[in-house]
């Protein structure tokens, strides 16, 4: 793992500016998400300060800048939390936090909050299956959830062990219940699904991949081969995808990304509006803007492979789809101009404008 300057491929390290060292240097200090990369993304990257891929993993001192609109705790997921681990927000659905380390952070990430500044591939060693008890007791007494999100951090960063542990008291929890992981190690560690992790897997059917995608140049040779591995040894995988301001917000570069999965067997599943995680504003794209880009992405894409465009309300008001009707008015409150956006109830949300 790559958490320094130093760390990095010599042309990259060669490219950090002095403004960009002074604020790696104080990330700790001002408690910002810290810096990890793993060698296979870093080598993805090139040098120049605005590239896609390297903006996604390098820290930005625009981080630094107070977001009136950014929230700790940007889902609203403790409204819905029923054990430490476990949120239950849809009726049969649930997402277990399984684990609280990734292979490296992405600078968009809204799960900042939980991941405590561990990385690499050892599982947080105060974070045992001591404390999924209480999620595993939860979906037993729960039978009409059906499936279990399991996510984090990022659940591969846990060993096949681990995995296979967590797998099997799931299974002995709800011997029916349908496994969905919720991981970006595909992309950024792909040489992590060994032929024994995918047979795992296999094992644990029905269990399906939801992999984090976000630029073509992402899907690299090993990267596809690890996702075809999995696709041919019949592990669905789709893929979720955040817009992101300067990175993706180009229709061409998203039917690219999307027709490039499709190849390779995986199903577009996803496109989200950036969540209000602080230290993220200037990765955010305007949401009407972000719904032109998505129109103009249904005239490049079929309709079957085009994924959809939805934005977990901000506060805990749950997911909803985005298109032109979406947007239900516009207000100015203490933060400055919002859009209201309705949950299925019709409850009033709130999402920045500009
Ligand atoms: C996104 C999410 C789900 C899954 O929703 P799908 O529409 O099935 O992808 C379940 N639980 C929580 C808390 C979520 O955020
Ligand atoms: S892999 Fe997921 S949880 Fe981890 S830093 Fe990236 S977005 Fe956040």
């Amino acid at each position: 793992m790559i958490n320094s300057i130093e760390g990095l491929p010599p042309g990259l390290a060669a490219s950090v500016s002095a403004e960009e060292k002074s604020h790696i240097a104080g990330i700790k200090l001002r408690g910002l998400l810290p810096f990890a990369v793993t060698p296979h993304f870093a080598s993805l990257a090139r040098p120049e300060r605005d590239d896609p891929i390297r903006r996604q993993f390098f820290p930005d001192p625009r981080e630094a800048i107070p977001d009136p609109f950014a929230l700790d705790d940007p889902l609203g997921e403790a409204r819905h939390r029923v054990a430490p681990c476990l949120v239950h927000q849809y009726r049969n659905r649930a997402l277990l936090l399984a684990a609280k380390t990734c292979a490296g952070y992405c600078r968009h990430c809204f799960r900042r909050a939980w991941i405590p500044g561990k990385v690499g591939f050892h599982p947080d060693p105060s974070f045992r299956s001591d404390d999924w008890n209480a999620a595993f007791a939860y979906l037993a007494a729960h039978a009409e959830i059906g499936e279990v999100l399991v996510s984090g951090g990022d659940p591969l960063t846990l060993d096949d062990d681990k995995l296979g542990e967590l797998f099997r008291l799931l299974r002995g929890a709800r011997a029916d219940i349908a496994l969905r992981l919720c991981t970006r190690v595909p992309i950024t560690e792909p040489s992590r699904l060994e032929a024994k992790t995918i047979a795992l897997f296999a094992g644990f059917r029905p269990l399906w991949l939801s992999v984090h995608v976000n630029h073509p140049r992402e899907l690299s040779a090993q990267s596809r081969d690890s996702l075809a591995a999995c696709v041919k040894a019949g592990i669905p995988v789709k893929t979720q995808t955040v817009l992101l301001q300067g990175i993706n917000d180009d229709p061409a570069l998203l039917a690219e990304l999307f027709q490039d999965c499709l190849e390779l067997g995986l199903l577009p599943y996803y496109l989200f509006q950036l969540d209000l995680a602080p230290g993220t504003a200037h990765f955010r794209v305007e949401l009407r803007r972000g719904l032109a880009v998505y129109r103009e992405l249904g005239r490049l894409l079929p309709g079957p492979n085009l994924p959809v465009y939805a934005v977990d309300l901000p506060g805990g008001g749950g997911k909803i789809r985005l298109h032109e009707n979406a947007i239900a008015g516009e207000r100015t409150s203490e933060k400055g101009a919002e859009y209201v956006l309705k949950d299925a109830n019709g409850r009033e949300w709130y999402y920045p404008a500009g």
